[in-house]
């Protein structure tokens, strides 16, 4: 790791001083920031396509270029799937260590949408189109310009980042990465910016991420499907067992879950939780308008954040078997099969609940094959404290306005890998804003929020080093 030269105490500029360095910096750097931004959006760094292998590669080198160049000492890691990119500042030893994860994998770009090439960046004014300029390579841009104003400021704390190149993909080999100890140090925290706003102007930043598990209900009562009219009526039906089933494991009307002992780990959000929930800027007619919802199971704003965010569901995603074509077809389904996923939340334990779902199937119905497709655990995070405090200030000063603190209904596998090998407080920074995009067709992202980014991430480091002071 390089060293860079530790400043005396005193030479230390006063925070009057930061500010207006930061503010001329921040002027200075934009031609480089966009520059950059540019080049990272020009390679096709899809994690899902197999095809595009030679370009995550291109993507890894490029990215660990942008932090040598930035001064920092940067490695590409082997995982065993897709590297990723280690990089940081040492600037002393006894100071504390922060972690910045983003990814700079992207999702595909398919859609018919698309206005022009995403992968060609287009620069409008100030917005930068392209896949991936907010998810998340235009975020992970803005935390390093912060952080290089941080270091040149002689601020006393290391900084880390590691850029993953599997989140796309569910992070399969993140773990294995992390384990390299001495090419990814344990820090003493974490930020992470890969987020969303509710909305424009009202920074929010998430605390906690919902858990996943994914099934299968597989019912064979045949070997083919057979005519209901020649065996109609001794034959079984599975897909109407299955279907069975699914009304003894939630009430459809209310989204209650009905397994035995499935609530029995969770824990409510206090009212404290929910109170910053209501002060994001989350609108009920916004949140409808934008998933094109005719109606909700409640219209109560606190009450549909707390089942989006800190509430488990179990869910049906598709019932197959039979027939399916126009018009009806009159067989009886030789087997069927359910498909289904629950979110989770704290403290509920995925191996626990996927075992609770077994049982009450089998007692159900005892032919029905119960198999796993996917799990995550849920994620939290601090909710208050000096971290919280240090997130609040920074966001404060990059954006003007002390950030709301909410949950995410989705799930993040590295949050919850990292949380696990290294076991040290992860922090969110996000900076994207619903209207950029995230996975859509022409996304993108905005000077405003990367310049208030660079600012917020700057304070965040300084924040960081007053605290271990303290
Ligand atoms: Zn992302």
């Amino acid at each position: 790791m390089k060293k860079v030269k530790e400043k005396p105490a005193n030479a230390r500029v006063s925070d009057m001083t930061m500010h207006q360095q930061l503010e001329a910096y921040v002027g200075q750097n934009r031609k480089r920031y966009e520059d950059l931004l540019g080049q990272m959006v020009n390679i096709p760094s899809i994690s899902m396509d197999p095809a595009k292998a030679n370009d995550m590669r291109r993507m890894a080198t490029l990215a660990r270029q942008v932090l040598s160049d930035a001064g920092a000492e940067a490695q590409i890691v082997e995982t065993g799937g897709y590297p990723f990119v280690s990089a940081g500042w040492m600037t002393g030893a006894h100071y504390p260590t922060v972690t910045v994860y983003n990814h700079i994998d992207v999702q595909p770009a398919q859609e018919p949408e698309w206005r022009g090439d995403p992968f060609a960046f287009q620069n409008e004014g100030g917005i930068y189109r392209g896949r991936g300029a907010t998810d998340d390579k235009g975020p992970a841009l803005s935390a390093l310009f912060g952080a290089r104003f941080a270091i040149d400021q002689g601020v006393p704390i290391n900084i880390r980042f590691l850029w993953e190149l599997e989140e796309e993909i569910g992070s399969p080999h993140f773990a294995a990465g992390l384990k390299q100890r001495a090419e990814v140090p344990r820090p003493d925290s974490v930020v992470v910016s890969d987020t969303i706003w509710i909305a424009k102007g009202r920074p929010a930043m998430p605390y906690g991420l919902r858990g996943l598990i994914g099934a299968r209900l597989t019912l064979r009562t045949g070997s083919k499907d057979a005519h209901s009219g020649v065996t109609g009526g001794a034959a079984r039906n599975p897909l109407a067992e299955l279907m069975e089933v699914a009304q003894a494991c939630v009430n459809a009307k209310t989204g209650e879950v009905k397994i035995p002992g499935f609530y029995k780990d969770v824990v409510k959000p206090t009212k404290e939780e929910i109170k910053s929930f209501l002060k994001s800027g989350f609108q009920v007619k916004r949140f409808k308008a934008a998933y094109g919802f005719h109606s909700l199971r409640t219209d109560d704003p606190a009450e549909v954040m707390r089942r989006i965010w800190a509430a488990p569901t179990f869910e049906i995603h598709g019932l197959t078997g039979g027939y399916d074509g126009p018009g009806i077809k009159t067989v009886v389904p030789g087997h069927g099969e359910l498909k289904i996923s629950m979110r989770l939340v704290p403290n509920q334990k995925p191996e626990k609940v996927f075992d609770l779902l077994k049982r009450h199937v089998a007692k159900l119905n005892p032919n029905i094959k119960v198999e796993r497709e996917s799990m995550q655990p849920p994620f939290k995070g601090s909710f208050d404290g000096p971290y919280v405090e240090c997130v609040k200030r920074a966001a404060k000063a990059g954006f003007g306005k002390e950030p709301a603190f909410i949950r995410e209904g989705g799930s993040i596998g590295a949050m919850v890998t990292m949380q696990k090998v290294w076991r040290v407080p992860i922090l969110f920074l996000g900076l994207s804003l619903p209207e950029h995009g995230y996975h859509a067709p022409n996304e993108y992202f905005d000077w405003g929020q990367a310049s208030g980014g660079m600012k917020a991430f700057a304070h965040y480091f300084s924040e960081l080093a007053k605290m271990a002071k303290r």
